[in-house]
Order: structure tokens, then sequence, then C-alpha cells
């Protein structure tokens, strides 16, 4: 993906994520509705209240292709359980009760937040191309943050860890 590709391209995914956001608007949930008892342990309530879930059977996926972008193909053929677009995430309905699954994407969600989306597709796109979807970096952070999550211990400040990990990163 070269500079101009990605800059042809940007305008047209946005454009995608807020009409496929409005679409969905009505089905969101906020997060701090659903209640769960380990998430207002690491992030806050401010990011639980503005961040919203919508359940559905297949989450939707760009077209890359036809916005220029032709070397994602696995990407946007793959069966994705989760995805998070600005402050909203998809998550399949079967997963929906699986906290670990949403503190993944929120972890996306502070990602969204500290790199705008310019520089968040830009990053995840490129991370993509050079080194897979498990090893992009910000899915990297994503999945260690989810594992530590699962293990319980220690308790963090996850908007803390993100930073931290998006410095360390360069990003
Ligand atoms: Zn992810």
């Amino acid at each position: 993906m070269t500079p101009q590709e990605f800059a042809a391209a940007y305008p047209k995914m946005l454009d995608w994520i807020h009409e496929t956001l409005a679409t969905y608007r009505r089905t969101a949930r906020s997060v701090a509705s659903m209640q769960f008892a380990r998430l207002p342990l690491y992030f806050s309530d401010v990011l639980l209240q503005g961040t919203y879930c919508v359940p559905i059977n297949r989450v939707p996926i760009p077209p890359l292709s036809s916005m220029g972008l032709e070397r994602f193909t696995a990407f946007v053929q793959g069966d994705s359980d989760g995805i998070t677009y600005l402050n909203t995430y998809f998550l399949k309905r079967r997963h929906v009760s699986n906290e670990a699954l949403h503190f993944h994407e929120l972890i996306h969600v502070i990602q969204w937040q500290s790199l705008g989306p310019e520089r968040f597709l830009k990053t995840y796109a490129e991370g993509l191309e050079r080194f897979g979807y498990e090893n992009s970096p910000l899915e990297k952070v994503a999945y260690e943050a989810e594992d530590l999550f699962k293990r319980g211990r220690p308790v963090f400040d996850a908007e803390r860890f993100v930073t931290a990990q998006l410095l360390r990163l360069g990003a």
C-alpha cells in the first residue's frame, strides 16, 4: 500500500464507517449499560458510557478493493468475531456475553481515540500488510492486554497501558 493509495482510500473508508455506524445506531447499546463486572476495573466510566456495542451475525468489513486497496482480500473475506470502528464495535451475537472479547474491542477503541482515525487506519492497514493479522502491532497490543485480563491479575489501567504501548511502537 503506497501513501498515495492510502490517501485516496482514506476518505472512502471514513465515509463507509460513518454510514455503517448510522445504519446500526438503533441496535447499538452503551457498554456501560451491559453491566459487566470486571470491565469497570480497567476502563473509565466515561469510556464505557461513550462506547457502543452492536450485536450482529456477521461483522461489517469495508469493501477495500473497491476503494483501491487490493491487498487485503483475506481480511475482507475473513469472518472475524469482532471489529471496532471509532467508538463502536460489532460483535457476533454468540459472543455478546464474552467479557474478554469486549475487553479486546475496548482496547481498539482507545487506540482509535489515541491515534485518531487517519493514523489508526494507516497503522492498522500497514500492520496487516506487513505482519499479517495476529502479528500486526495494534492487534498484538490488544491480544496482550486481553491475555492479562483473562489471567485476572494484575488489574491495570487499560488506557495507560495502550498509551504506553503506542509510544513504544512509535505510532
Ligand atoms: Zn482486534
